[in-house]
């Protein structure tokens, strides 16, 4: 595929063939020399499945490792996607960042890399900036849409909606939005980043990819509700694509916007957080969100958290504790 000139080849060999018919179940091998493993590899689980030329999905998940809403979706649909249903490539990475998937954390364990944070990547860099570097070079410019599951992690829970970005490029704008649509979560989301430098959206939406994303629930596991919108979404996306047959299954979706930097809320002092309305409720303007109680003594009054525009909780802080700078609560806009 595609290389830049100053830049070596990717270290990661497949033990796919992205041009092969079928379906196979490899891995991305990404060379890891270490201690207990001198000439290791890190094994990042792959399937590709293809029946003949049309277009490209490519499905990921675990782009941050304490996220399950996607893997869950992800390796059961690697499992069962029969490739006489399918017209095209439908790539599925269900654990981009594996060694933080394995651990069970945000971030890598080797080297402290948020995938979501090192995009381009370098083929010459850590073990994350390496798999950032393979899905830029390697698997980005083989893709028409990419999906790429996300959910609130251990500290972070959201309504469960489906996202795409506001985009210079009002044409592929619009197609994220109707792929975000045909997504059919119970909330749809035009989405501003608070940190989009180093983004795979970004990478993707700078080569001009169709991107969506999802955030689906959170607090470092998985609901009921939020698998299935999960694997039905997933579905719904690849017919919406003209990838898997079959109409897409529409289910009602409410649209947010998030117009500002004001939706954010962050914690300006240590504490225990009490929260005082919860996913989904109304916000005014002025509205206490949160109260960040002093555990060091008592008699300390609260701090409050304030919501700086009117609308609905989408995502709050998870964890019972709190540090200063901690993202307390988002609140998006009903547009519709
Ligand atoms: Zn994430």
């Amino acid at each position: 595929m595609s290389t830049v000139p100053h830049l070596r080849p990717s270290p990661i060999t497949p033990t796919v063939d992205f041009e092969r018919d079928g379906v196979q179940h490899g891995f991305l091998r990404l060379p890891y020399s270490r201690d207990d493993s001198a000439w290791g590899s890190v094994m990042i689980p792959i399937c590709v499945i293809r029946n003949g030329n049309g277009p490209s999905a490519l499905l990921t998940g675990g782009n941050h490792g304490d996220e399950y809403e996607g893997p869950l979706a992800l390796y059961d649909l690697a499992r069962t996607l029969d490739p006489r249903h399918v017209s095209g490539t439908v790539i599925i990475v269900p654990a981009m960042n594996y060694p933080a998937f394995r651990a069970g954390t945000r971030t890598s364990p080797i080297d402290k890399g948020n995938l979501n944070r090192s995009f381009p990547g370098r083929p010459d860099g850590t073990v994350t900036e390496k798999i950032a570097d393979y899905f830029q070079r390697e698997l980005l410019p083989r893709t028409d849409i990419a999906l790429d599951f996300h959910s609130g992690g251990k500290t972070l829970d959201f309504v469960p909606f489906c996202a795409a970005h506001i985009r210079p490029d009002k044409v592929l704008e619009a197609k994220g939005f109707a792929a975000v649509e045909a997504f059919s979560a119970p909330w749809s989301m035009k989405m501003l980043e608070i940190d989009a430098v180093g983004m795979f959206d970004t990478a993707a939406e700078e080569m001009g990819k169709l991107f969506i994303t999802t955030e689906l629930g959170g607090g470092g596991t998985s609901r009921a509700e939020t698998v299935r919108i999960a694997r039905r979404g997933v579905l719904n996306v690849l017919r919406h694509a003209g990838i898997v047959a079959g109409a897409v299954e529409m289910q009602p979706t409410r649209w947010l916007d998030m117009p500002s930097g004001d939706c954010f809320s962050f914690a300006e002092d240590d504490g225990m957080i009490e929260t005082m309305i919860d996913l989904g409720e109304p916000v005014e303007e002025g509205q206490v969100l949160a109260r960040i109680h002093s555990i060091g003594r008592t008699g300390a009054a609260p701090q409050e958290i304030r919501a700086r525009m009117s609308g609905l909780l989408a995502a709050r802080h998870f964890p019972g504790l709190v540090k200063a700078g901690d993202c307390t609560a988002v609140v998006a806009v009903l547009v519709d």
